[in-house]
């Protein structure tokens, strides 16, 4: 029995390599230092690695920004305007990364997405030259032959031919139609030299595979492959999945010539059944993905043993491997010494994940796997483990009702009602709710948080910026006011740090992209709330003005999404939890006067599966009624917002719809007014406040670029649906251009609404 890992972390452990890079940006040190960085990094993990006896190394996971770029480079698939800048390669590829602007010109950078279903986000490369592809990167052999001189033969890893196809954005058809053939030369050439430097095999990282496939991209697949085969000579190929199942194409890759094939056994649903059905093949080795890549909790060895012995029976050539690259979770525990070692044992970064494998292959190996001393040293941890349950809260889900997750009466007759009672203007004018948090804001939350100064201070410095930001907004004649969201260092670890049932990690930072990390909170045990969270700051905004004031909080989708998960009760069971925790909250702000409250679903769109044809059962099922749930309870007059973060989500009107939601603002200012005729074909009903301008960019729109943005919605909806806002929260920017923005978006409206009085 062997083991491998798909990819390591290459951040580090204490961040150095964003640290390393940020310095490069700002110029404070040299090239040579940045590589230099970034050659030890890479040394430190595969010592790890070795340490752990893994024998899969990989190499080439390593990137300065992202692999998907990297591959990009690798290729030649370079849009002609970084190429025009005549940068020398390094700087070429930051280019890429965040934009250029200097002495050889001026462009923008690579758009960004999501990879697959995590919070990663690679930039998607640009081809508007096919001709100009080929093998011309030197990266992933010169990785392979560093990692050589420290006596490792690598697996040199890296995307594989379709889903880089997939991912491509092609400047037309033609390029398109090119590339394909141009592609497979270069991966060939790229085949020839791994065979020369005396690689034995090549990873190629194929997650599109686990989306729902139509026949012509399996059709695309396997011309791909069928070359690429041919042409191996003695590299082995193995073809990795990860995030989800192969249903579509497993019998076909049976088949064909791979010499080894990943699969994931923790998000992908379906590949043991896809074993059962179709057997395995003999030729071949599968690596079977069985140590979760993406959560950071420790391996149930009783479970794996179980789900190896079922793969047993259709393969005994096995190499035990994480589910997906180590990138997505943080790198090592130890460094973690505030957790309470009771918690800290539980869980596995990248670094303890090598230990994991190592110890199942040690355990695997032997004759009596049940009593192996590491087996039962893992038992007796999952025995042991600090409590997770609260009879109250699973008491209070078990009793929920169908009733519980309807709010009354329905929308037309409360809109009614709210219209009544909060008189608010035609074209109401609003914020998403944080204001800019400027150094004197954060610099107070740290000085509380390390003590030092008292609770009564920190509140009235907070205090005295609600008075301030009220009066501001006033001033500008906003009509729904904000507090301004000074308490809080971000929507999601606020909400956890007031909740039972949450833990918080010191470097428990996972990539989010390039430079940027995030440190999601762990979900622990269930969760609750003891005691009111936002109701006093709330109340005290709202005693500052004869305007209504929004009381603001964040979601249960949301929260779980930007949470690690807990394994041992379902995402739903979670989610309700918090969701109830939640509607405390919202009940709480009702009954102390507070007429309309957002409750921010930010993140809803996020763990949409992959597949469409899982939405539903595996999501939106489940979350979309946690979401009702937490506003069902309040009285007709209270008005319910929600906000989110992206445009794209006409394909889930009808759930957006069904949240039920009074009025709903999301972002639609850059490019997506045309969602606003979906909006209007579907017949949705709740109240929309399209973003009108973008705060993701320090520019203040006009007056007359506002009315225009209002006159085009209008345009496509009736006018007392509308509200007016811009597209997110505050926070980021600086007060200046939020305050010249803002006067111009009311100043906008109230010419808009003379306009439609004549
Ligand atoms: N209410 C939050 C804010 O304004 C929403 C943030 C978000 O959408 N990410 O900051
Ligand atoms: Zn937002």
């Amino acid at each position: 029995m062997k083991n491998s890992i798909i990819s390591y972390p290459r951040i580090g452990a204490l961040r150095e390599l964003k640290f390393g890079i940020e310095k490069y940006f700002k110029k404070e040190s040299s090239k040579k230092e940045l590589l230099d960085l970034a050659k030890n990094l890479r040394k430190t993990h595969w010592q790890s690695i070795q340490k752990a006896e893994i024998d899969f190394v990989p190499c080439n996971d390593f990137s300065l920004y992202d692999n998907v770029l990297d591959t990009a480079v690798l290729f030649n698939i370079v849009a002609k305007r970084y190429k025009a800048l005549n940068l020398e390669p390094l700087d070429e590829y930051f280019a890429q990364s965040r934009g250029y602007q200097g002495q050889n010109g001026d462009v923008v950078a690579l758009a960004m997405k999501k990879w697959f279903n995590t919070n990663y986000h690679y930039l998607v490369p640009e081809c508007d030259d096919a001709e100009a592809i080929s093998l011309v990167g030197d990266k992933i052999f010169s990785e392979f032959q560093e990692a050589k001189e420290q006596g490792i033969n690598a697996k040199p890893v890296l995307v594989g031919i379709f889903t880089l196809f997939k991912l491509i954005n092609f400047i037309d058809e033609s390029a398109k139609e090119k590339a394909k053939e141009k592609l497979v030369k270069a991966y060939i050439a790229l085949f020839e030299k791994l065979n020369l430097l005396g690689a034995e095999w090549v990873q190629l990282d194929e997650p599109y595979l686990v989306y729902d496939l139509d026949e012509k991209e399996i059709a695309l697949f396997e011309e791909f492959y069928k070359e690429l085969l041919q042409n191996k000579k003695g590299l082995k190929i193995l073809l990795q999945s990860y995030f989800g199942d192969l249903r579509d194409i497993y019998s076909k890759l049976l088949e064909n010539d791979f010499d080894g094939l990943g699969l994931d056994f923790i998000e992908g649903k379906e590949s043991l059944t896809l074993l059962e059905k179709y057997g395995f093949s003999e030729n071949k080795i599968l690596f079977a993905g069985v140590v979760n890549g993406k959560n950071i909790y420790k391996n149930d060895y009783a479970k794996t043993l179980n789900l190896i012995q079922k793969i047993q029976k259709y393969t005994q050539n096995i190499v035990l491997n994480t589910s997906c690259s180590l990138l997505h979770v943080p790198y090592t525990t130890k460094f973690e010494t505030k957790l309470d070692k009771a918690y800290l044992e539980h869980f596995a970064y990248a670094e303890e994940k090598l230990n994991e494998l190592k110890e199942l292959k040690e355990i695997l190996q032997s004759s009596h796997p049940n009593s192996h001393k590491f087996f039962i040293q893992n038992q007796e941890l999952f025995k042991n483990a600090p409590n997770k349950i609260d009879a109250k809260v699973r008491q209070r889900v078990a009793n929920l009702q169908n009733s519980d997750f309807i709010r009354k009466p329905e929308f037309k007759t409360r809109a009614k009602t709210q219209q009544e009672l909060l008189k608010l203007p035609l074209l109401p004018t609003t914020t998403i709710g944080s204001f800019p948090q400027s150094p004197d804001v954060r610099s107070n939350r740290l000085a509380f948080k390390q003590q030092k100064i008292s609770a009564s201070s920190y509140t009235e410095f907070n205090q005295n910026k609600i008075k301030e930001c009220i009066k501001i907004q006033e001033e500008i004649g906003l009509d729904v006011l904000v507090h301004g969201e000074f308490e809080r260092n971000d929507m999601v670890e606020y909400f956890g740090e007031n909740l039972q049932g949450f833990l918080f990690t010191q470097n428990g930072w996972v990539q989010s992209y390039g430079t940027r990390c995030v440190k999601p909170p762990i979900i622990w045990g269930d969760v609750s709330r003891l005691k009111a969270i936002t109701v006093s700051w709330a109340k005290f905004a709202q005693n500052q003005s004869s305007k209504i004031v929004k009381g603001m909080l964040t979601g249960p989708v949301t929260i779980l999404n930007w949470s690690f998960p807990r394994e041992d009760i379902t995402l739903k069971e979670s989610t309700q939890q918090i969701a109830l925790a939640i509607r405390d909250e919202v009940l709480d702000l009702e009954n102390a006067g507070i007429k309309i409250i957002q409750i921010d679903e930010a993140a809803l769109r996020e763990k949409l599966p992959l597949r469409k044809s899982d939405w539903h059962k595996e999501y939106l099922d489940w979350a979309i009624p946690a979401f009702n749930l937490v506003h069902s309870g309040v009285k007709e007059e209270t008005q319910i917002h929600t906000h989110m973060c992206y445009s794209e989500f006409s394909d889930i009107l009808k759930e957006i719809d069904a949240m039920d939601a009074d009025v709903i603002s999301f972002e639609a200012s850059r490019s997506n007014l045309n969602l606003l005729d979906t909006l209007k074909a579907v017949n949705f009903q709740t109240a929309v406040g399209p973003g009108v301008y973008d705060i993701h960019s320090p520019r203040v729109p006009s007056v007359e670029e506002i009315k225009e943005t209002i006159r085009k919605i209008l345009a496509k909806l009736p006018k007392e649906q509308i509200w007016i806002n811009p597209d997110c929260g505050l926070k980021t920017r600086g007060y200046e251009e939020v305050l010249a923005s803002l006067k111009n978006m009311t100043q906008a409206t109230k010419e808009i609404r003379e306009e439609l009085k004549g």
